[in-house]
């Protein structure tokens, strides 16, 4: 179900300019904040809203709906506005992400949290996908949702991000601007000297997205390691992620790259994971551009810090903040270094030492 990510990126490196422009977008906006992601629900304010409006059923004002596609395998509207509602509670002071719109659809769509609009959509799995797929499904709408969170909180206290923000919607604007121009030339058969720079320009844009998507890519790990935080913290459930996504009829080999087992919050008790991520690392990380695999020694730390004070219902709410507010500093002083940091490959060092200092500070912290 993973978004193939380094094939988009090499794809997207001898792509014609329209092409190309396409698979940035997909890239820089649509697989990095999702990728493993299946269900997602949205909602506000009470659960006593919902209502038929045509085929779709809606709730919380309108932020959640479900597909009639996808009514047969979602639950009732009201169990994903419960979750939401409780989360919105549960996460202050952050700020819940009021704006979010969440759309329960069918299988086929796969589920993400989109950064441009804060909008999270979930494809529901079918029963035989595995036995407890409804309840897997909220927890990934939890997942879902978490990025929201992550985003509006991250929009709301970083100005760095706030700014990084702005510079990848203008480079968007620009190379759209540049692959309309191209096209209108090319169309024309124009190659006079103002094809030759507009190729030239689209050399410069390429570049300068490729800087960014790999400014991008290492530091939404950050958005993953929150979202899969707050599955933790609302089912109290080391291994909701893979309960939800698991395909029982071909589970992948435990203690392997390809294993969801990996992301188990409680993994880091077999010595056999940590063996595999220090092995595999460099190569999962860097060619394959996996955005949760950078941080699993931090989620295993997490829950190795708060999984006996986790059913301290003060202790429990208090987490998300806490947790943000690590991640917060840690991603701000990211942000501080060159786009260069963590493109090449060989830079395990650089990943260990992220995981040490989020480490350090998750024990002081939580
Ligand atoms: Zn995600």
């Amino acid at each position: 179900m993973r978004r193939p990510f380094s094939t988009i990126l090499e794809t997207l490196l001898c792509m014609s300019p329209g092409n190309y422009f396409k698979a940035l977008r997909l890239l820089t906006f649509l697989s990095l904040a999702s990728a493993f992601c299946s269900p997602v629900a949205r909602a506000a304010e009470s659960t006593n809203s919902c209502s038929r409006v045509f085929a779709f059923e809606y709730a919380l004002g309108g932020r959640l709906q479900i597909d009639p596609r996808a009514e047969d395998l979602a639950e009732p509207i009201e169990t994903y506005a419960q979750i939401i509602t409780r989360i919105d509670a549960d996460i202050a002071p952050l700020l819940a992400p009021t704006e979010t719109k969440i759309k329960i659809d069918t299988a086929h769509i796969f589920s993400a949290f989109d950064d441009r609009d804060f909008s999270v959509s979930v494809g529901v799995r079918p029963p035989d996908f595995q036995p407890f797929s409804k309840k897997a499904n909220r927890n990934i709408l939890i997942h879902e949702y978490g990025h929201a969170i992550f985003e509006k909180n991250l929009v709301a206290n970083s100005p760095e991000y706030r700014e990084m923000r702005k510079y990848g919607l203008a480079l968007e604007k620009e190379l759209l601007a540049n692959d309309m121009l191209l096209k209108k030339l090319q169309k024309q058969n124009d190659k006079s000297a103002e094809w030759s720079t507009a190729v030239a320009e689209n050399n410069r844009l390429k570049k300068l997205a490729e800087d960014f998507i790999n400014l991008k890519r290492v530091r939404y790990a950050y958005h993953e390691v929150f979202a899969d935080t707050l599955v933790w913290i609302t089912t109290k459930n080391p291994k909701a992620i893979r309960e939800g996504l698991e395909n029982l009829a071909t589970p992948a080999q435990e203690n392997s790259v390809a294993s969801l087992q990996m992301r188990d919050m409680d993994a880091g008790l077999d010595p056999l994971n940590m063996q595999t991520w220090k092995e595999k690392m460099e190569f999962v990380v860097f060619v394959n551009s996996d955005l949760y695999f950078p941080f699993l020694p931090v989620r295993w730390e997490l829950w190795s810090l708060s999984k006996d004070k986790i059913h301290d219902e003060a202790y429990r709410k208090s987490l998300p903040d806490k947790v943000f507010r690590v991640l917060l500093k840690n991603f701000t002083e990211d942000l501080g270094q060159s786009p260069k940091a963590f493109d090449a490959r060989g830079r395990i060092e650089g990943v260990i030492r992220l995981n040490d200092k989020i480490i350090h500070d998750l024990r002081q912290t939580i």
